[in-house]
């Protein structure tokens, strides 16, 4: 099977998707574009090539990063884009053309290396069916504005099954992998991994830590760790999990800061798999792990803007999974006064009147109605 991604391509992609902010006004209005350059250099000079963004992230001024501070400052052949189409923007063949053409304007390139219909589940899979969106990609394909045809994931495996059988033109599959979601029932990352196996198709991860769950383990999994190898951070396991997956091709992070960004370019540039050993700690880990966290948000905030109280859902989750894995015995936590400072700008968690938009939106299926009643038996 041809690697679409290049035999020699480190494996280490650069998720523009939190990008680092001016402000602390909790919207990404403000992308700091000169720290944003400096991060794209270091990735570059390193060796590291594959770019990951989308028409929605950091609040739809994604793309126009990716623009300013890669695309008009390195060469094109010196590096991968990927971008995306949701089918939440778009009612009509017109407007998902508009789309397009934008995003090429964005992000100031001829042609997408990548591009990818975002986030495929059951709803999502319709509506891309209904206004054939897999021909009009093979088409982008033809014409030469794409190179190479895809799909993000997030649903069970059975579907992706179907879908990977009902269009074998697609070419990889990004899908959610991280060492605490393998084995879960919800999120499905082994099977659906082995369904890409089965269809021979090569696989890009995103969520390896879990939107910063995996790099904010509880004390016992970081102890575990670090007795094995001091100088590792915790979250490099996480990566280092998803990139040992031999059909894994590529593995992205969504790097905020340059902390961040060198720690993963450091272990990520000889790539070494996990051994035997190291795999066995991660499970150890991922039984730790599995027993203190309360709700499994990844803090995609999906959910977010369609809510109608203004509920800041994955800050509350992650207060909530914090408090919860706060040592006995510590006395005062901060949670608590986190929650109060936000309730006074958004709703509180018992605001929330039960409409289910937000579950519907979900791509970890979460019964947020459920887990919102336990954030605010803790914090109202
Ligand atoms: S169910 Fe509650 S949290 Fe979800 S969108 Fe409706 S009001 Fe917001
Ligand atoms: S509750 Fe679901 S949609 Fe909302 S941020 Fe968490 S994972 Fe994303």
């Amino acid at each position: 099977m041809e690697n679409i991604f290049g035999e020699n391509t480190k494996r280490l992609g650069f998720g523009l998707m939190r990008l680092p902010e001016l402000s602390e006004s909790g919207k990404f209005g403000k992308i700091d574009i000169e720290l944003t350059k400096k991060m794209v250099d270091h990735f570059i000079s390193e060796g590291f090539t594959y770019f990951d963004t989308a028409w929605m992230y950091c609040e739809s001024k994604s793309e126009d990063a990716a623009g300013e501070a890669l695309v008009s400052r390195h060469k094109r052949d010196g590096f991968t884009l990927a971008t995306k189409l949701h089918c939440g923007f778009f009612n009509n063949e017109e407007e998902r053309e508009k789309i397009f053409e934008t995003q090429l304007e964005k992000t100031r390139v001829d042609y997408f290396d990548y591009y990818l219909l975002h986030d495929l589940g059951e709803d999502h899979y319709k509506k891309y069916q209904k206004f054939g969106c897999f021909e009009w990609l093979a088409d982008k394909k033809k014409a030469g504005y794409v190179r190479h045809m895809g799909f993000s994931y997030h649903d069970r495996a059975e579907l992706l099954d179907r879908i990977l059988t009902e269009h074998p033109e697609v070419e990889f599959v990004q899908l959610q992998l991280n060492y605490l979601d393998w084995e879960s029932e919800a999120i499905q990352s082994r099977k659906c991994y082995e369904v890409c196996v089965k269809h021979s198709k090569p696989v890009i991860v995103m969520e390896p830590v879990k939107g910063g769950t995996l790099s904010n383990v509880v004390p016992a999994v970081e102890r575990l760790f670090k007795e094995h190898s001091p100088e590792m951070s915790v979250a490099s396991w996480a990566i280092r999990f998803a990139a040992s997956q031999p059909n894994v091709k590529m593995v992205l992070s969504g790097m905020g800061n340059m902390a961040m960004m060198k720690d993963n370019t450091g272990y990520m540039k000889d790539f070494v798999p996990l051994n035997e050993e190291e795999m066995e700690l991660i499970k150890q880990a991922t039984n730790i792990i599995n027993s203190s966290i309360a709700i499994p948000c990844t803090a995609c905030e999906y959910c977010v803007d369609g809510c109608p109280k203004n509920i800041p859902i994955p800050k509350y989750f992650s207060l909530y999974n914090a408090e919860l894995q706060e040592y006995e015995g510590k006395g005062f936590t901060p949670q608590k006064e986190y929650y109060d400072r936000l309730a006074e700008t958004h709703g509180r968690a018992d605001d929330c009147i039960e409409c289910g938009k937000c579950e519907k939106i979900c791509p970890q299926h979460l019964p947020i109605r459920k887990n919102l009643k336990l954030v605010a038996s803790k914090f109202s």
